[in-house]
């Protein structure tokens, strides 16, 4: 069966790890017709947009993308691009797991960890204010009348909306992935004892809805003492289920716990289309230099692979890229080594080519 998968090199970096991706995925012999799409600073400049709506409605057709990290201008009037795909494609959940990798040093071992994070509501919702517009002007009188709250006059304001409807479909999601992939406990990281009407209702839903799910042990905890006990002992988590923001936080400190951005794979899934990405940003900083790991983004393509139903094909990039790093003789510089990132993406090709997929 062939599989139409868009390709979005993305910016910086981007383009440099999606090449030695697409060398590994395809040495797993699964068909894949790749329909390579710009967004980006490269579609600005092509197609006079960040994300071209061609883009867009080229992910809508093949229902599932994998994309390279995406710089977001700075300046006004830009959106994130990473923002814009989730909204506007209602990729409500993000998967982002965390495991310690063989020969990579760390101060922690055996760590296997899965943030699940709500990706569509919370203060990344994008309803913000700027300071001394009317809109912020008049929204400090309405909060005035109806609460009596005092918003200083050179305040910006960005809202938290957290519903539960929002909160529902998480919640399911990180419950039903435990049971698929068996995990076996879901931690609620939350601070609904501060805000409680936004919190509140993620936790009260994680609550209500867990009783549905009677084989998973869940728990909640503080977010300030979540992250204390994940740099402490993260061995004691499995699937941890966060907001938007929390998450987007947490994941990132689990990837320093397991040697760092350039390992960590994403998937940003909803019910029709499944978008798939590193969890670092274009890494301006070693751009063109041809030495990022692309190891982030091929562990990336393992999970979609998966999610097309290519368990087998998989299992195979997975294997790889324990074998490789355990081998310890290719690596890039993020991992101490001397390797490019084509160099380690032929030798993860040659890998996965050699184990018998089929
Ligand atoms: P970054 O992740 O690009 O870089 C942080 C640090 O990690 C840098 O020192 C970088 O060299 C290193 N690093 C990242 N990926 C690496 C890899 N694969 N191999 C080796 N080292 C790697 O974060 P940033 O500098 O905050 O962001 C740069 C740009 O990326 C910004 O424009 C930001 O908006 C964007 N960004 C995009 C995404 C996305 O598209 N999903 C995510 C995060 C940031």
């Amino acid at each position: 069966m062939t599989h139409r998968v868009v390709l979005i090199p993305g910016d910086g970096i981007g383009p440099e790890v999606a090449t030695a991706t697409r060398l590994v995925l395809d040495a797993t012999g699964v068909d894949v017709a790749w329909e390579e799409r710009p967004a980006g600073a490269a579609a600005l400049e092509s197609h006079g947009a960040l994300l071209p709506e061609t883009t867009l409605e080229a992910i809508r057709e093949c229902r599932t993308a994998i994309k390279g990290p995406i710089t977001t201008p700075v300046g006004e009037g830009y959106r994130s691009v990473n923002v814009a795909l989730r909204q506007g494609l209602d990729l409500f959940a993000a998967v982002r797991p965390a495991r310690s990798l063989p020969g990579v040093r760390t101060r922690h071992h055996d760590v296997d960890l899965v943030v699940v994070r709500e990706n569509t509501e919370d203060l990344y919702r994008g309803i913000e204010f700027a300071r001394g517009t009317p809109e912020a002007m008049a929204l400090r009188g309405e909060l005035h009348d109806l609460g009596g709250f005092e918003i200083p006059e050179d305040a910006g304001i960005t809202l938290k909306p957290i519903s539960v409807s929002g909160a529902r479909r998480i919640v399911r999601f990180a419950f039903e992935y435990v049971r698929a992939n068996r995990r076996r406990k879901v931690t609620v990281g939350h601070k609904a004892n501060v805000m409680r009407y936004s919190d509140g209702i993620f936790l009260e839903t994680a609550r209500m809805d867990a009783a549905h799910y009677p084989d998973v042990v869940w728990e909640d905890v503080h977010i300030d003492t979540l992250s204390a006990r994940l740099v402490r002992s993260p061995q004691d988590f499995d699937v941890l289920l966060l907001p938007n923001l929390y998450g987007d936080i947490l994941s990132d400190l689990c990837a320093g716990l397991v040697g760092g951005l350039g390992l960590i794979p994403g998937a940003n899934i909803g019910w029709e289309y499944a978008v798939f990405e590193p969890v670092h940003g274009s890494a301006p900083d070693i751009a063109g230099k041809g030495i990022a790991n692309p190891i982030a983004m091929i562990l990336s393509g393992s999970m979609m692979l998966r999610h097309l139903g290519e368990l087998r094909a998989a299992d195979a990039v997975d294997r790889a890229v324990d074998e490789v790093l355990g081998r310890g003789r290719v690596r890039t510089a993020d991992l101490g080594g001397r390797a490019s990132t084509l160099e380690m993406g032929e030798e993860l090709a040659n890998e996965v080519a050699s184990a018998d997929v089929a």
